[in-house]
Parts: C-alpha cells; sequence; structure tokens
C-alpha cells in the first residue's frame, strides 16, 4: 500500500479515519489497479457528521451573516481555482474521466461558489399588505438546516458542488456522501473548506464502501433536507426516506433525453451535437442525447456522418490531452454498458459503429456505438444505458416526433435541430424536459436552473432558484396598535 494515496474524512473541521479504523481502495478504471486508500465510513461516522453538521448550524456557522458566508464562498471559489489541477487528476484517477474534460470542470468550479457568493447576502424576504392595517407582516428566508448531499461517480465534485453552494449561500450546514467508486475527490475538496476560513463541521464529508451509509443518511432524523444525484431507482429509495422524515428533497436522477433532428437541419453542426451528447465523457452523463430522432429524409446521411466521427475518437488513456473519450468509469458499469449492446442486437438492432468493447487497450474501454434499426420500443431506447450508446430511429412529421421524444418516463433534456426558428421555439415548448438546446447539446452554467421532468428529478439545482430550495420561507405578523382583539374568531 506504500505507494497509494492517503485520504482521509473531514468531520468537525479535522482529517479523521473511520471509527472502526477500516479502510478500502479504489480503483482506477484505467490501470485497473488501486490508486487510493480511504476511509471506509460505517453509519457510526454518519452519526459522528451529522452532529457536526448540527453542532456548526447552531453555532458560529448560524451567527454570520450572508455578507460573511459570501467572503468565505468567494475565497473557496479562488481555492478551487488554485487547486484545479490537482483536483482534477483525483477525478481522472478515480473516474476515468479525460483530464482535459476535468480540468475545464474544475477551472469553471470556482464560478459556482462565486456566483452563489453574489446571492449569500441578497436572500431577502418581503413585505406583505395584510388586510387588517393593524399588523405589519414580513417574510424572512432562513436556512433549512443540515443538509445530506448525496453524489454519484460521474463528475463528483461538479455535481457536489450544484449542492454545497447554494446550501451555504442559504446558511446551511451540508454532510457529503460521495459515491463508493468515486470518493477521494470530494475529500480532497474538503480541505479547501477549512483553509478558506470557513467555521468547522460546515461541510463534512463521509466516505465508505457500503450503500448503507447514504441510505442511512437518507433517512437520519438530525439532517433537514436530502439533495441526491444518482440513478431513478435509488432516488425512489431516498424520496421514501426522506419522507418518513417529511424532510424537503431535490433529485437529479436519470435520463434518456432525445436529440430531434428535422430535415433542414445542419447535419454538421447535429452530428457534432449529436457526439458531444453521447460520447463526450463515455456518455456517463445524466443529459445524455442518447436517442436520436432524425427525419427519415435525412436519416442515412445524419447516421453516416456520425458514425464517421465516432470511427475517428480516440479512445485512450484519460490523462494524454489527445484523448477524447476514455473507459467506463467501473466494472458493473461497463459490463451493464455491453449487456444493452447484446440486448439490442438480440432484438433485431443494426450496428451503424461500434457495439462492442474496445479490448485492445487494456481497460474498460467500449467503443462509440450508433445502432440503427431500433424503434421505441426497444430496450436501448427505452432504458438509460449511461455509456456511449446513441439509437437513432425516424420520424415523418413534427407532430409524431414531438410524441416520440415525450415516449419515455425520463425528461431531464433534449434538443431541437432545425433552422426554422418558429418550429425550434414551438418544439422545444412541447418537449416535456427540464433543459432543451436547441441547435446545440449539453451546455450549463451556474445561473441556469437545471433538472428533471417525470422520472428525472425533482426540484431545480442552479440558478436562483436552487437557493429556494435550501431556504425556509418564515412569515412574521408584528401586531401594530397594542390594542387587543376578540379572542375567539380568526385574526
Ligand atoms: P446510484 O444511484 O447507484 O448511487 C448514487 C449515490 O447514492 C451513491 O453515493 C450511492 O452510494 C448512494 N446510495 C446507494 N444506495 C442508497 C440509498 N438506499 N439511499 C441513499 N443513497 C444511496 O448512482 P451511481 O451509480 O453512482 O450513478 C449513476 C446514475 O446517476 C445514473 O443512472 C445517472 O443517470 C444518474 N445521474 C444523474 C444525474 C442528474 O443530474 N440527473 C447526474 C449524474 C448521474
Amino acid at each position: 500500500m506504500a505507494d497509494l494515496e492517503h485520504f482521509r474524512m473531514v468531520i468537525g473541521g479535522k482529517p479523521v479515519d473511520a471509527i472502526s479504523g477500516a479502510t478500502f481502495e479504489s480503483e482506477n478504471p484505467y490501470t485497473g489497479r488501486p490508486w487510493a486508500v480511504l476511509p471506509d465510513g460505517g453509519t457510526e461516522d454518519v452519526d459522528a457528521a451529522v452532529a457536526a453538521a448540527r453542532a456548526a448550524f447552531d453555532g458560529e456557522w448560524g451567527e454570520l451573516t450572508g455578507f460573511a458566508r459570501a467572503a468565505l464562498m468567494r475565497r473557496l471559489g479562488d481555492l478551487i481555482g488554485e487547486n484545479a489541477e490537482r483536483l482534477a487528476r483525483l477525478e481522472v484517477n478515480d473516474s476515468g474521466k479525460l483530464y482535459r474534460e476535468m480540468l475545464g470542470q474544475l477551472n469553471g468550479l470556482g464560478g459556482w461558489f462565486h456566483y452563489y457568493a453574489g446571492l449569500a447576502d441578497k436572500l431577502e424576504g418581503r413585505q406583505i399588505p395584510s388586510p387588517n392595517p393593524n399588523y405589519l407582516v414580513y417574510t424572512r428566508r432562513e436556512p433549512v438546516g443540515v443538509v445530506a448531499a448525496i453524489t454519484p461517480w460521474n463528475s463528483p465534485l461538479l455535481l457536489l458542488t450544484w449542492k454545497v453552494a447554494p446550501a451555504l449561500a442559504a446558511g446551511c450546514t451540508v454532510v457529503v456522501k460521495p459515491s463508493e467508486h468515486a470518493p477521494a475527490s470530494s475529500l480532497g475538496l474538503a480541505e479547501l473548506f477549512e483553509q478558506a476560513g470557513f467555521p468547522a463541521g460546515v461541510v463534512n464529508v463521509v466516505t465508505g464502501r457500503s450503500r448503507e451509509l447514504g441510505a442511512h443518511l437518507a433517512g437520519h432524523p438530525g439532517v433537514d433536507k436530502v439533495a441526491f444525484t444518482g440513478s431513478t431507482a435509488t432516488g425512489r429509495a431516498v424520496a421514501h426516506a426522506a419522507a418518513e422524515n417529511l424532510n424537503k428533497v431535490t433529485l437529479e436522477l436519470g435520463g434518456k433525453s432525445p436529440q430531434v433532428v428535422f430535415a433542414d437541419a445542419d447535419l454538421e453542426a447535429a452530428s457534432n451535437g449529436l457526439v458531444a451528447g453521447v460520447f463526450a465523457a463515455t456518455g456517463q452523463t445524466c443529459m445524455a442525447g442518447s436517442r436520436l430522432i432524425v427525419h427519415e429524409s435525412v436519416h442515412d446521411d445524419l447516421v453516416r456522418l456520425v458514425a464517421e466521427r465516432a470511427s475517428r475518437i480516440r479512445l485512450g488513456d484519460p490523462n494524454d490531452p489527445d484523448t477524447e473519450m476514455g473507459p467506463v468509469a467501473n466494472r458493473p458499469q461497463y459490463e451493464k454498458v455491453l449487456g444493452y449492446l447484446e440486448t439490442a442486437k438480440g432484438e433485431g438492432a443494426t450496428v451503424a459503429y461500434g457495439g462492442a468493447a474496445d479490448t485492445g487497450l487494456g481497460g474498460l474501454f467500449v467503443k462509440p456505438t450508433v445502432l440503427t434499426g431500433v424503434g421505441p420500443e426497444s430496450t436501448v431506447v427505452r432504458e438509460e444505458v449511461f455509456g456511449p450508446v446513441l439509437s437513432a430511429y425516424t420520424f415523418s412529421t413534427e407532430e409524431e416526433a414531438i410524441k416520440l421524444a415525450n415516449d419515455t418516463q425520463y425528461g431531464l433534456a433534449g434538443a431541437v435541430w432545425t433552422k426554422d426558428v418558429h418550429r425550434a421555439h414551438r418544439v422545444a415548448a412541447r418537449i416535456r424536459a427540464g433543459s432543451v438546446w436547441i441547435n446545440a447539446y449539453r451546455v450549463v452554467a451556474p445561473s441556469v436552473p437545471f433538472g428533471g421532468y417525470k422520472s428525472s428529478g425533482l426540484g431545480r439545482e442552479n440558478g436562483v432558484e436552487a437557493v429556494n430550495e435550501y431556504t425556509e420561507n418564515k412569515s412574521v405578523w408584528v401586531e401594530l396598535t397594542g390594542g387587543t382583539r376578540d379572542p375567539f374568531t380568526l385574526g
């Protein structure tokens, strides 16, 4: 274990081991070898983290003004920028994602804390006119309390930030539980909170191999709100657990997002958007544009363009700046993706490109895959693959395109490709999804709300809206006359 990097959890502002002393190793999916040793925490560590978060909420942090919180958050944002390269390396080692993508994410991540710092000192209430002139009524935006932030293995720090930044702006404290498949980067980031000057216990991170950790945290009586990103199945379990405590919950779940391409679209641009949508990040993104719904007259041309570009995608070492697609992030996910390819072929799909593992590279590589000959009932069209697999099928009318786009349990994102401005907005309005790009794909920003319709989630992350998810709204009534009233009637 001498050459492995060692990490410790952060609880109450201190680096700590698991109470049991247990550890586990995180595997680098490119080399297939362990690269880090981390505390294998248990439910008792979750309890300690929740207690630390509560103590911080009731203590020094709870007394800070929004202006003071904003100053700390700005400092943290700067520190993330200064540590971007180191944090990006941790992400690459843990998840096999491209260094070039993760460095880009990390260079932008501080911007999320800066954006929410800008909101921390602007959480205003309202003065509300009352029908009874004897009362002054105003509202206060108060932090909801202790937040459980449970994150998945794809883009751990970005998805953690989407929760922690608005939570801190609102004045909450947080317990983060990163995925057992990619836990190290969250511990790397946690160290920066102390450097930025945050009081102890404001942000705590618990790691462990057992999925019981997340379940224990989601249903913890000491938690006031649960913010979760992950699969729809786990999201349902989280919602049940939160409901037991009648807690607020936000869920960012899976997707099966449509890219609708009309006959008048710029096919070069659309094929580039399709590559960005489903092959970037090896397709392991919640917003993957994995369903290509294309007008029948341009189907063959567009599939040829995408397959040709897919054939040129450079697979390889995620640390190599020339690499365009890294491995799948872990073995269960790799086997899941290959299983979907076999199912698709068994159901009669045609492989326009890819369709198999790329075994020449050593790691968990799957070829970028374009499937045709599928339809709305195909398993690969109905279920989230979470890998580099595009399924293409056709429509003939705009009405049919919209029907096919919405024929899914999911509703996270989608795209419309057309040069007709009227049609672009008309179709965007009718796609039942939280984000729709017109002639673009896979763009996000701190200021723009993101989240899902239907089985893709509950609530919104990012934007001004996200802070509302972390605040309670209190109404305060002030009697102005000093008089008394009939105590047996409603005021
Ligand atoms: P997952 O649902 O298996 O796990 C997510 C997190 O939940 C992990 O930290 C896990 O340990 C924890 N967990 C496991 N069981 C739990 C329980 N009963 N209660 C509470 N927490 C529990 O997902 P994953 O495999 O890490 O990530 C892949 C999935 O996440 C994909 O399906 C993808 O679509 C989805 N995802 C969605 C978004 C989005 O923003 N909508 C973003 C990224 C990933």
